[in-house]
């Protein structure tokens, strides 16, 4: 936590000091704290570039999302604009620097990405990834949920968790979360996923889910139901366990966010997309991502900034998370 005699190192570089399109473009303009940096142990909250989209099944590009939203990031202020939580005064946020993934080889990209994360947990740091692809969320989930399965609350249009894709392929976007069930990285019954919808190619992922007590909340229960009382239900799944949360912005309708590989229609606006991050309040979050942001997609930089924006509301609940428990609270 923070104290003031070195909160100044802490903040984010105002657009008053100097302007937003100007300077080395950090996540939101933090210090930039690398694993190997000296002050890298006191790190609470760590923003991370995954940059890698080898699991990619359809149009590639997520792994130019990180300097994309890094970027657009810029825009992002000290204070949240509902909540008026000042997220880098509560906690020490930094940015440590980019995952670096071998784009030639998959198995060594996912090894590369644990060994990664294994160190940021090692230093008690919580991750909030930029990605890449959503098969970067397996490394986190190995290298966060490996002593005990953690509960997850996901947003997406996909529920990835096939089996395989042609014929025995083990590790793309589609199946992330089938491993981590299997490698018992997540309790299947505190996981929820929401907003879930598009054809089909048959349902073996959804009997997967029932099959385990997976909750789904398909994108037409989420449409006939308020954003507060789904979100009630999720933050009631995963009660106060630990719980990882994953953010795909397919989730989000294409109207508002288009930049992305394997979009859906008829999905929220931005302003639900910001709405159900806010509402995890109370969650204890251990580690959160944005994922598939697809730059070559996004050419206004408007999925982009979307992104920005949830990684803000995401790390404005792990900022009250972190003081909530030193303060003696929930846990
Ligand atoms: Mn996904
Ligand atoms: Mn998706």
């Amino acid at each position: 936590m923070t104290d003031a005699t070195d909160r100044d190192f802490w903040q984010p570089v105002s657009g008053f000091d100097l302007p937003r399109y100007a300077g080395l473009p950090t996540f939101m303009r933090l210090p930039f704290v690398p694993p190997g940096h000296a002050r890298f142990a006191e790190v609470d909250v760590g923003l991370v570039g995954a940059p890698w989209d080898g699991g990619t099944t359809n149009r590639p590009g997520p792994r130019h999302g990180p300097r994309q939203l890094r970027d657009l990031s810029t825009m992002i202020r000290a204070q949240n604009g509902v909540t008026r939580v000042r997220p880098f005064e509560a906690v020490r946020c930094a940015d440590l620097g980019d995952v670096s993934p071998n784009p030639a080889d998959l198995m060594d990209s996912l090894a590369r990405m644990e060994d990664f994360f294994s160190k940021v947990r090692a230093a008690d740091i919580v991750p909030l990834t930029a990605g890449g692809d959503h098969l970067c969320t397996l490394p986190i989930l190995r290298a966060l949920g490996r002593e005990r399965p953690l509960g997850m609350i996901h947003f997406d249009s996909h529920t990835d968790l096939f089996h395989s894709y042609f014929g025995g392929t083990m590790y793309t976007h589609g199946t992330p979360f089938r491993r981590a069930v299997e490698e018992g990285l997540l309790d299947p019954k505190r996981v929820c996923q929401i907003g879930i919808r598009g054809s089909a190619y048959d349902w073996e992922d959804r009997d997967f889910a029932a099959a385990v007590g997976i909750r789904i909340i398909p994108i037409e229960e989420f449409h006939a139901r308020s954003v507060e009382d789904v979100m009630a239900e999720a933050r009631a799944i995963v009660g106060d366990g630990e719980t990882y949360v994953s953010y795909d912005i397919d989730f989000v309708d294409p109207a508002f966010a288009p930049g992305t590989g394997t979009p859906e229609v008829g999905g929220p606006t931005s302003w639900q997309a910001l709405s159900v991050a806010r509402l995890l309040d109370g969650v204890k979050v251990v580690g959160a991502d944005l994922v598939e942001v697809s730059p070559p997609f996004d050419p206004s930089g408007g999925t982009a900034f979307l992104g920005a924006s949830i990684l803000l509301e995401l790390l404005c609940v792990i900022a009250c998370s972190l003081t909530s428990s030193a303060a003696g609270g929930s846990e």
